[in-house]
């Protein structure tokens, strides 16, 4: 398998940090601008880690930044690794709970929290769809769920710029991340055209891309600051 004699992507990475959810070395810095990431092949595979329904997205939420999205669970529901890769951290971490977090050869990180029971250990490799932990409500959690955040150099990515919930699996094989404002847009390599979805907003789809709400306009001939998005319609991105 690949790469699987050493630590997992350390060309984007100087630390293996065993301790602290956030690594402390390896965060994005100024000169990155944009990554291109190839999410499976000599990856391995995609598991949805928990088939469950979505109860809170990825985003603000009452003041406060939600960086991954919940799924719903019962206590003890096995939860999987989404790709293959390393565990980095296994432990009980504050509003986290009791939380793994998987670093995947390509340099992303998974990150599963609320869990009732941990079942791997930092260091171990682990596939996609191997149990990781049982589903719970530890930390600062009402109510059993699995929150799942999607990571690259420390940055939260919201999930669904990756993986579809609705069909559970991505929406590409090799993804463009770029840093922004706001932190990081990601969309599939050669995306020409995106399909509105409902509750999209222009300014949702231009932060996903990583460009503006003006060029969105323009490349679809909008004329003036008004841009109607039907659900279902295909727009220009590029
Ligand atoms: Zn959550």
């Amino acid at each position: 398998m690949f790469e699987q004699d050493s630590l997992p992507a350390m060309k984007y990475y100087s630390v293996w940090d065993t301790k602290n959810t956030v690594p402390v070395f390896d965060l994005l810095t100024k000169n990155d601008t944009s990554f291109i990431l190839e999410l499976t092949g000599k990856y391995g595979k995609y598991t949805h880690p928990f088939s469950g329904v979505v109860t809170s997205n990825f985003g603000w939420r009452d003041s406060s930044m939600h960086n991954g999205i919940d799924i719903d669970l019962n206590k003890g529901d096995p939860v999987v690794a989404a790709f293959d890769g390393m565990v980095r951290i296994a432990q009980r971490a504050g509003n986290y709970g009791n939380v793994v977090i998987i670093r995947h050869w390509n340099g992303l990180e998974t990150v599963y929290g609320h869990l009732s029971k941990i079942k791997v250990k930092p260091g171990q490799i682990v596939k996609s769809g191997e149990v990781i932990g049982l589903g719970g409500s530890t930390g600062r959690s009402t109510g059993s769920h699995l929150h799942f955040e999607v990571r690259f150099k420390g940055v939260a990515i919201n999930p669904r710029y990756l993986i579809s919930f609705k069909k559970e699996e991505l929406v590409g094989e090799v993804v463009v991340l770029k840093k922004t404002k706001w932190g990081m847009s990601a969309y599939p390599l050669n995306a020409k055209m995106y399909t509105v979805e409902k509750g999209d907003t222009l300014f949702e789809i231009a932060k996903r891309f990583g460009t503006t709400t003006k060029h969105l306009r323009e490349l679809n001939g909008v004329q003036g600051k008004y841009m109607h998005l039907r659900v279902g319609a295909q727009i220009r991105i590029e």
